[in-house]
């Protein structure tokens, strides 16, 4: 428990921590998005900055057979689909902090534009030289008294995920997750769990949304 950081997730349970391993923890993303709307005061236009292209590319996955390798590539799917899309772009530029400001918590100094483009350039920390590609290294582990979603830490690429979430989440939540953790990889921390306005928790709570309107309109 020592080593634990950083939980995640909508209900928080976990959250103490040191330095380098991130710990989600919870369920589902049901926290709503704040973000400038067309018209508002602070709004920005997404055609002021160059929109990125990105692939989900597994690398190296292990755990996941059968139903589980379908339910993860769905999940990379519509997770590779919605982060290329305007709405993600529009989100993120005009994503609104918890004051209220249109900034990230714990954003590094970065603007919510910097944030997109960084982000869209797919350079994980450990990983610099596959730009435009989101890297997974997944492991499924099988812990059911965990509470747990997943966790990874600073020092590797690997994002491990508790199966028991993995197989009671829907796609958006799966996705969501994903985003979160590799979010992670390009650098971007949480100071708690509670963190709801930090880039992990933002970003995959814009992804979880976006997703979940997309299947709610039959999209997928
Ligand atoms: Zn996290």
């Amino acid at each position: 428990m020592g080593k634990w950081i950083f939980g995640l997730g909508l209900i928080f349970t976990l959250s103490v921590s040191y330095e380098t391993q991130f710990e989600e923890s919870g369920s589902e993303f049901t926290t709503p998005v704040k973000s400038f709307s067309l018209h508002e005061k602070g709004y920005l236009t997404p055609d002021s900055v160059p929109t990125g292209r990105l692939l989900v590319v597994p690398m190296q996955v292990t755990g996941f057979d059968g139903e589980k390798s379908v339910k993860l590539e769905s999940a990379f799917r519509v997770l590779e689909d919605v982060v290329n899309s305007e709405e993600f772009k529009e989100k993120v530029l005009n994503f609104k902090n918890r004051k209220g400001e249109r900034a990230f918590a714990s954003n590094k100094g970065l603007t919510n534009e910097d944030i997109y483009s960084k982000f869209m350039d797919g350079r994980e920390n450990l990983q610099q030289d596959t730009p435009n590609e989101m890297n997974f290294f997944l492991k499924l582990y099988n812990r059911p008294w965990s509470r747990v979603i997943g966790y990874t830490s600073g020092s590797t690429n690997l994002i491990n995920i508790n199966w028991k979430y993995f197989k009671g989440n829907p796609i958006h939540s799966v996705a969501a997750n994903l985003a979160h953790e590799w979010v992670h990889k390009i650098g971007f921390d949480h100071t708690s769990a509670s963190e709801s306005d930090s880039v992990p928790y933002g970003i995959g709570y814009i992804v979880g949304e976006l997703v979940k309107a997309r299947l709610s309109s039959g999209l997928y």
